[in-house]
């Protein structure tokens, strides 16, 4: 969230591009805040591509033809996304993953931590803290929703430090405690 991880993934499937290597960008159907063909960043560069149901459709689409499969918004995948990962990478194909590690509560999220534990480099990029101005690695919900998913970007979160979001989370858990206390 606001750590420029699609701008990433976009920057370096243009690099494969102007390689001349084939190149197919996946993200789940899901996703559809910004358009629905678009792998579309917050700075609005943007590149093509395939919204689909499940990872296995990426295995028939990506097919044998490609040297570069790009996914975006990972995390809103099911975790059949960690083999299909892996049978692309086994066949020799390069594979950009971008996703979110965590989710609002901080919990590793969707497929994505099997996915950091079998790729073969790592990136982290960070968001900057809303509050402070340290580097973010947690999204902070400001919508009241318990979903894992909520979909929205400006409006449902924040990029936090780890201290801010702590104190966001106890802060939280006393107003929801203060308002059982008035519901009684
Ligand atoms: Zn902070």
């Amino acid at each position: 969230m606001f750590s420029g991880k699609t701008e990433e993934l976009i920057r370096r499937l243009t690099r494969a591009r102007i390689a001349r290597q084939r190149v197919e960008i996946f993200k789940p159907a899901l996703d559809t805040r910004y358009h629905t063909d678009d792998v579309v960043s917050h700075n609005q560069n943007s590149i093509r591509s395939t919204p689909v149901q499940s990872p296995s459709e990426i295995l028939l689409l990506a097919g044998g033809s490609t040297d570069v499969v790009g996914i975006d918004e990972a995390q809103f995948f099911d975790e059949s996304l960690v083999e299909v990962c892996r049978q692309l990478a086994n066949q020799g194909t390069r594979v950009i993953v971008a996703g979110l590690d965590m989710d609002y509560l901080g919990r590793p999220f969707g497929p994505m931590p099997a996915l950091l534990a079998t790729a073969e480099f790592v990136t982290k990029v960070h968001a900057v803290c809303v509050c402070c101005g340290e580097l973010a690695a947690y999204s902070y919900r400001i919508a009241a929703s318990e979903s894992q998913i909520l979909l929205g970007e400006t409006d449902a979160y924040e990029a936090r430090c780890r201290p801010c979001f702590l104190a966001g989370e106890a802060a939280h858990t006393h107003r929801a405690e203060a308002g059982q206390r008035t519901a009684h």
